[in-house]
């Protein structure tokens, strides 16, 4: 049987079509599609790491589609311990609705859970419409951190959730040693 110390639950939420399936293709498996993936088949991946000095069992949830605000389970939130909050950078809507996907955080998840914003497709610069500035002006007035990433060309994704697996982690031997 697979042991670890911790099991970590995280979600990837944000407007459909922004890449979030692919997020999680690329951590988990290391693959990307042009296709729209329109659902994964499961509701979620696992990966395994070690992150200072524990072995952790990451869980990442997808959508699998549900993405209208309020549609989404509540219980999709609980337990969460981390949540990655994405845009895409050519899509303007999908940056005006991160609001929104944070009203249902702060309705739904945990106050501990650990927030990144993430936007997606960074390597389609010439379609760009979301800069950079404003994800990192967000972001910041948020408290939260930011990173663009490709899910396509695999830029970024690795940082993103690592980021938060790491908080994760660290508030757990805070608590627990
Ligand atoms: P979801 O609805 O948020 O799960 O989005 P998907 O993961 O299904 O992706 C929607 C579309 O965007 C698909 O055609 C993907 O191939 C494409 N896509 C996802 N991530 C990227 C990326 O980083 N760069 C580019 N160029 N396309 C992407
Ligand atoms: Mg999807």
């Amino acid at each position: 049987m697979e042991e670890y110390d911790l099991l970590v639950k995280l979600l990837v939420i944000g407007d459909s079509g922004v890449g979030k399936s692919s997020l999680l293709l690329r951590y988990a498996e290391g693959t990307f599609s042009e296709h729209h993936l329109a659902t994964i088949g499961v509701d979620f991946k696992l990966r395994t790491d070690t992150v200072l000095n524990k072995r952790v069992k990451i869980q990442v949830w997808d959508t699998a589609g549900q993405e209208r605000f309020k549609s989404i389970a509540i219980g999709y939130y609980r337990g969460a311990h981390g949540i990655a909050i994405v845009y895409d950078v050519t899509n303007e809507q999908s940056f005006n609705n991160v609001k929104n996907w944070l009203e249902q955080i702060t309705d739904h998840a945990s106050e501990h859970a650990q927030l990144i914003l993430v936007g997606n497709k960074c390597d389609l610069d010439r379609e760009r419409c979301v800069d950079r500035a404003r994800g990192e002006e967000l972001a910041n007035s948020l408290k939260i951190p930011f990173v663009e990433t490709s899910a396509k060309n695999s830029v970024n994704v690795e940082a993103a959730f690592s980021k938060v697996v790491t908080k994760v982690v660290e508030d757990n031997i805070e608590h627990h040693g």
